[in-house]
């Protein structure tokens, strides 16, 4: 009896404190780096699911599950990348039932146009373009927390600044230097270093899922045996027997290589996993001198 008592007390006071805390504001990501941002930005009165999460699986080829489609169903808002990188989140946002929520396409944010390259994240202008965005979105929806989302932003926003200084630091040794990628993955990310990226057609084959032709092939392996660049970047999350050549190619002629994800790894946010990847980036090159 005294068992059913106090089962019956907490069950009691479970639903005190639920009803008297806000119900936290659904935001879906298609991809967790944004579900990160927006985690930050939104603190303690959002609650995020990111569908693409597994940095060990190739996002572009991501197969849609009833699951998936269901998760979307509770989202106040629901953010994308756009370009073609999630295009089953578009398909499934124009049959959905649900339309209070908002949507939020970084792609069209940032004012990227279809064919142009979709790891948009690694460009260092967007992230801190979606954090404005969340936080005007949040304290329209919820304006009683509206310091906390502003505090959350300016956090945010300082960590990008030591990102742009540590991209300010790579640059002032680096800059103008020749890197070569098996995927557009760091594309944007090399920009903003001033890096001069070579293989380009060779990258959007791969990633496409297309035989490179043998001239792509043909200059890439060139490029390394004539040490026309300095670091190979290729993507952790795809493996094909023409990478790992190209790779142990690298090796062979001394070129340093770095693997880089396209899914943000699990336990970090979005600055951390910048942030490691620029200091990989700099120790590599700084090795070779
Ligand atoms: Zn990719």
């Amino acid at each position: 009896m005294l068992k059913f008592f106090q089962v019956l007390v907490s069950l009691v006071a479970i639903g005190f404190v639920t009803s008297s805390i806000a119900k936290p504001i659904q935001i879906i990501a298609a991809e967790n780096f944004y579900g990160s941002v927006a985690e930050q930005i939104g603190g303690h009165y959002v609650q995020v699911t990111s569908i693409l999460n597994q940095p060990d699986q190739d996002p572009h080829l991501f197969n849609l599950t009833p699951r998936v489609a269901k998760v979307l169903e509770r989202g106040n808002l629901i953010i994308y990348n756009g370009l073609g990188y999630d295009a089953w989140i578009q398909n499934l946002l124009s049959v959905g039932s649900n339309t209070t929520r908002t949507l939020i396409c970084v792609a069209d944010l940032i004012h990227k146009k279809e064919g142009d390259n979709p790891h948009i994240w690694y460009d260092p202008d967007t992230m801190p373009i979606l954090a404005k965005v969340l936080s005007n979105f949040l304290i329209k929806t919820d304006a009683k927390h509206r310091k906390e989302y502003q505090a959350n932003y300016q956090r945010f926003i300082a960590q990008q600044q030591n990102l742009r200084q540590l991209i300010e630091r790579i640059k002032a040794q680096h800059k103008g230097i020749s890197v070569i990628a098996t995927e557009p993955v760091f594309g944007y990310m090399a920009r903003a270093l001033d890096f001069r990226m070579k293989g380009t057609p060779f990258q959007y084959s791969m990633m496409n899922s297309v035989d490179p032709s043998p001239k792509q092939v043909q200059d890439f392996e060139h490029d390394l045996q004539q040490h026309q660049v300095k670091l190979v970047f290729y993507n952790l999350q795809v493996s094909s027997p023409l990478v790992l050549h190209l790779l142990q190619q690298a090796r062979l002629f001394g070129i340093p290589i770095l693997g880089v994800t396209e899914t943000q790894p699990m336990r970090t946010t979005y600055y951390q996993w910048m942030q490691g990847q620029l200091k990989q980036v700099e120790q590599a090159l700084d090795e070779r001198h």
